[in-house]
């Protein structure tokens, strides 16, 4: 099959990018390995409200056309973020922020790919690339544009001769049920070594999870979940585990006639975990960049200039943050005393991906 984009993996980077490119004559094929988009459901499911967003990414232009949440998938709304230190001090940072369905969400942000001219063909796999062409389950797919959203795992950046990001936190998350918190909130220190626990409260309970650095802590992911969530005392449904890539974006996101977009990319947000709001930026410029290199007004590689632009500055502050923190999550008393040094507005600042020390 002959096309002028393939999209590997509809996540938010991937439905994104398929969005702003297809269409007007550019024949987008967009392929996931789930059969049904958005499912099973491995995020936190916390979106930092607008307001937020042109804080973290001053250079974002029109955020609003990515980030208004549609109603139904809107499970939750929270004013604060509480950060909990090792000792028990709770520290509370203003800070918006949306809970979503992100079942739905991903089903949505698909639909606007698929309403824009993108096809969209589920339960197929990208198994490779060979002289040029992309080996699918659904057979070979000979592409101008090949794009890999397809997570921390990027089988289409390991094809392409690219990296995949070497840092990459476990993290296990569940739907849990009963009366929560109505602020979200972080567990700092042994519950999650290097990382954080967090309960994101939601329509009829929470999202409950945990991440941990895999240097800190050598147990499994489901012993340190389970720990916690007997701790919170509360019942538990749909747990899922995945990868958060906490080592900021790799060397280089385009080789060739190949481009990564979103946590194949590394695009995360390393203070926090956050990687929706990265990946659906990207994807914006990923698409506009392809649509424009496919009129042959300019190169691919157009689009790491372009979305570095907007969002390396962050990435990269919230690695050092991190990096720094890495010193002190061996003890819960060395971090808790960092937690105590930087207060509630040294922690505001990290949490928003600026410099901790102002
Ligand atoms: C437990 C956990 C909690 C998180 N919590 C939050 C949070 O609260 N807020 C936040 O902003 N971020 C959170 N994140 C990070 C966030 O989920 C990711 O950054 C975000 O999903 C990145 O989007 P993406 O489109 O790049 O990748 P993904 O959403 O991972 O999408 C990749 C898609 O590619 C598909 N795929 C993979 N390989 C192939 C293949 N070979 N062929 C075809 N399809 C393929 C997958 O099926 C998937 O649908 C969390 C992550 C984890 C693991």
């Amino acid at each position: 099959m002959d096309v002028d984009v393939l999209v590997v993996g509809a996540g938010p980077a991937g439905s994104t990018t398929a969005r702003f490119c297809a269409g007007e004559g550019i024949e987008v094929l967009m392929i996931d390995r789930r059969k049904e988009i958005g499912y099973p459901v491995q995020c936190g499911e916390l979106m930092p409200h607008l307001d937020e967003m042109h804080t973290i990414f001053p250079a974002g232009e029109t955020l609003e056309e990515l980030f208004t949440v549609p109603s139904h998938v809107v499970q939750g709304e929270s004013e604060h973020v509480e950060l909990v230190s090792p000792g028990g001090r709770t520290y509370r940072c203003d800070f918006k922020s949306h809970t979503l369905d992100r079942r739905s969400f991903d089903k949505h942000l698909a639909k606007l790919a698929v309403d824009a001219g993108a096809r969209l063909e589920t339960g197929v796999s990208f198994l490779g690339l060979k002289d040029g062409v992309a080996e699918t389950t659904m057979g070979p797919v000979n592409a101008k544009v090949v794009v890999g959203a397809d997570g921390p795992n990027s089988r289409t950046a390991r094809e392409a001769g690219l990296q995949n990001p070497v840092l990459r936190y476990p993290a296990v998350t569940c739907q849990a049920k009963g009366d929560f918190d109505p602020a979200v909130k972080m567990f700092f220190g042994g519950v999650a070594p290097g990382g954080y626990a967090w309960t994101i409260p939601k329509r009829g309970g929470a999202n409950v999870g945990l991440g941990f650095d895999p240097k800190v802590f050598k147990g499994s992911p489901r012993e340190a979940f389970d720990i916690f969530v007997r701790k919170l005392g509360c019942e538990c449904e749909n747990v899922t585990m995945g990868i958060v890539p906490m080592s900021g974006p790799v060397p280089s996101t385009v080789r060739g006639n190949v481009l990564l977009v979103g946590d194949a990319a590394g695009q995360t947000m390393a203070t926090n975990g956050g990687g929706i709001p990265t990946a659906m930026i990207a994807g914006r410029i990923a698409g506009r960049t392809i649509r424009e290199h496919l009129s042959g007004s300019c190169g691919l590689g157009e689009y790491e200039t372009r979305w570095k632009t907007v969002m390396l500055a962050p990435l990269v502050t919230s690695v050092r943050t991190r990096r720094m923190a890495d010193m002190v999550f061996g003890s819960d008393w060395l971090l808790s005393a960092a937690m105590f040094v930087l207060g509630r507005r040294g922690l505001d600042r990290a949490i928003r991906c600026k410099r901790p020390f102002f």
